[in-house]
């Protein structure tokens, strides 16, 4: 006997809508049979647990199988199955209801398709979204069930009966694909899909398996293959569902490793756990760095009971920790919904607080209980913090005290302990390097007179370094080619005279390209001369670089001063010769070179400059040939 009915859907033009939307997403239709199918087992499972169904005779599991001569893709669990009346209440009302709900809701959005979560909450109504023909057999556990059998086409009528091409308890769910839809005829394609959705379904998934029903081969050699072959896609027990003191290094590294397809080794890693007010569950990695572009690739994967939802989700997991790698399972989240109404959720911002004090809390703890471990990853997660701080005000206030920086001595020094050893010699003040190799002469000169500077030198440093003075009111940042002019002047009294010939002589041979000259008495007799650039004024060129050279109508450059060392044997020599006539030319050679060298060591010449280098560097040596 068989029965034919319609859908109660009244809008006959939903199809083209809801494949307009899904077409970026279509493979979500697999995710959705397939946790269905794992619901239905679930379900048994619990009935059994209650008594109120025969325990299983087989193992639990879902088989996908792909029928290329009837050009099918088959769903088949042994889940609690369903009756007739299950039947018309599940699938002809609620999954079409909820299809119909669905549409009603976003009807008006039909442009906003990237506003939505991939997971719509279609279930079983999206198979139709590939297929001309949905087939359902099904067999329910209540005793003396009949199987029965649905047939679908297009998704609007359908057609139910009594059948028996389902024996044991569970259901079947034929796709007949459509022509747009062959791709999920690729076993390839189709094992990527469960890959990527239903690697941590609680039941075990099977792609192609062998028939399950046949007798056992003897020959040892296929029976090993068949192994090979009948390995479930997925892993039944992620290890974030694991109570954190049962979980072994080890099997954090693998995770990691397996579901990042990566061979590195996570530095270290959280494991949340809360069951209360909300129940949350994950595993947060802080990667290796390999260059610090590398970051933008972290992931940190959403999961709802198991289920994949979708990768960096802003909305749920603040911005800066998607620098990290992890896996994030959500049970309570309502990620059927639009990402606008996640932005304004409560739960979701309670649980995006909780996340920021974990991570917080145990850099904390590393800091405080494995301090040496702490400075060997600071390198790694340095610039993770940074930006953490920069955009969490929260997550900054508690790891203030275990912000740290390198030193030039290769040290690492909170804030706090650089400008406590630094009181005597420039208050208040932090010098870093931001390159160390072009200021490497600075860097020298800094160890010279037992000074300590810290290395600030990756891209996010430079707000960074606003962000940190405006925290510590009254500390500045100085490169350590700012102004020195007070740390260096400890003999200025002295020579007076000499000082200011020698300042003279300079400003005489070198002329404007200098605007400012001091002569110091350096510790170092091997520099002749080096430039200071005014901390100020070079952050307000930089400032006018970045708004693409915009004229504000005031200059902003660099305010420079070049400091002459009366120390140097060089200079000694120049004011030796001073009076020469006979020399001048080449003194002057000499003074310009000098000045070069020193702007050369500050920062790259322009093209002008170096070439005027050059060509008094090619005279400087054809004296010496003459000589
Ligand atoms: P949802 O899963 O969100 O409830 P669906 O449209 O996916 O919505 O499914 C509707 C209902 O159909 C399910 O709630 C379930 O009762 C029933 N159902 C779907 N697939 C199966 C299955 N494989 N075995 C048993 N029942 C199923």
């Amino acid at each position: 006997m068989s029965k034919k009915g319609n859908i109660s859907i009244h809008t006959e033009n939903i199809f083209p809508i809801i494949k307009k939307w899904l077409y970026s997403d279509k493979d979500i239709f697999i995710r959705e049979l397939i946790s269905n199918a794992c619901d239905a087992v679930n379900k048994h499972k619990k009935l059994v647990s209650l008594g109120e169904a025969q325990k299983s005779e087989e193992e639990y599991r879902v088989n996908v199988y792909i029928d290329k001569d009837k050009n099918a893709l088959v769903f088949e669990d042994n889940g609690i199955g369903m009756t007739e009346e299950e039947v018309e209440k599940y699938i002809n009302q609620v999954a079409f209801s909820g299809a119909e709900d669905f549409f009603n809701k976003y009807k008006d959005k039909v442009n906003e398709q990237n506003d939505i979560i991939g997971h719509f909450g279609l279930g079983f109504y999206s198979s139709f979204m590939v297929s001309t023909k949905v087939d359902i057999n099904t067999l329910s556990y209540k005793e003396n069930s009949k199987a029965v059998k649905w047939v679908s086409e297009g998704g609007l009528e359908f057609e139910i009966s009594e059948s028996d091409e389902r024996t044991k308890r569970g259901t079947t769910i034929t796709l007949f694909l459509d022509e747009d839809s062959k791709e999920f005829l690729e076993e390839y394609t189709v094992r990527s899909i469960i890959d990527k959705y239903c690697s941590f379904l609680p039941v075990d998934i099977y792609l192609n398996p062998k028939d399950t029903n046949e007798v056992e081969v003897v020959d040892e050699v296929s029976n090993d293959e068949e192994k090979e072959e009948d390995k479930p896609i997925n892993d039944t027990n992620p290890l974030w569902l694991k109570q954190p003191k049962d979980c072994t290094d080890e099997e954090y590294k693998d995770f990691y490793k397996k579901v990042f397809n990566t061979f590195d080794e996570p530095l270290f890693w959280i494991h949340l756990n809360v069951d209360y007010p909300f129940n949350l569950k994950g595993i947060l990695y802080f990667p290796k760095l390999k260059n610090e572009f590398e970051l933008i690739e972290g992931k940190v994967k959403l999961y709802n009971n198991q289920v994949f939802v979708a990768d960096n989700i802003k909305e749920v997991i603040p911005e800066f920790l998607l620098l990290l790698k992890g896996v994030i399972d959500c049970p309570d989240l309502p990620l059927n919904v639009s990402r606008s109404f996640l932005q304004n959720d409560k739960d979701v911002s309670k649980i995006s607080k909780h996340i920021i004090k974990k991570v917080a809390d145990k850099l904390k703890s590393l800091h405080k209980n494995e301090k040496e471990n702490y400075e060997k990853f600071w390198d790694d997660i340095q610039v993770f913090i940074k930006f953490g701080c920069l955009k969490e005000e929260s997550f900054y206030d508690k790891v203030k005290d275990s912000i740290l920086f390198k030193t030039i001595n290769d040290e690492y020094v909170t804030i706090n302990e650089y400008l406590e050893k630094a009181k005597e010699k420039h208050e208040n003040k932090v010098f870093y390097v931001n390159n160390v190799e072009q200021q490497s002469q600075y860097i020298k000169l800094f160890k010279d007179y037992g000074l300590d500077a810290v290395i600030l030198d990756s891209s996010i440093d430079n707000h960074f370094i606003s962000f940190a003075e405006f925290k510590n009111q009254g500390v500045n940042f100085n490169r350590i080619d700012a102004d020195l002019s007070d740390i260096l002047k400890n003999n200025s009294e002295e020579n007076k005279e000499q000082k200011e010939q020698i300042q003279n002589l300079f400003k005489d041979l070198v002329g404007d390209r200098i605007k400012t000259y001091s002569v110091e008495n350096l510790k170092s007799e091997e520099t002749p001369a080096i430039i200071l650039v005014s901390e100020h004024s070079r952050r307000m060129a930089e400032m006018k670089n970045q708004f693409g050279g915009m004229d504000f109508g005031m200059t902003f450059e660099e305010e420079k001063t070049l400091v002459i060392n009366e120390n140097s044997s060089i200079i000694k020599k120049i004011f030796e010769l001073k009076d020469d006539e006979s020399k001048k030319e080449q003194i002057k050679l000499i003074c310009n070179q000098i000045v070069d060298v020193a702007l050369l060591s500050n920062k790259e010449l322009d093209a002008k400059q170096l070439d005027e280098f050059i060509k008094r560097n090619n005279e400087l040596i054809k004296m010496i040939i003459s000589l």
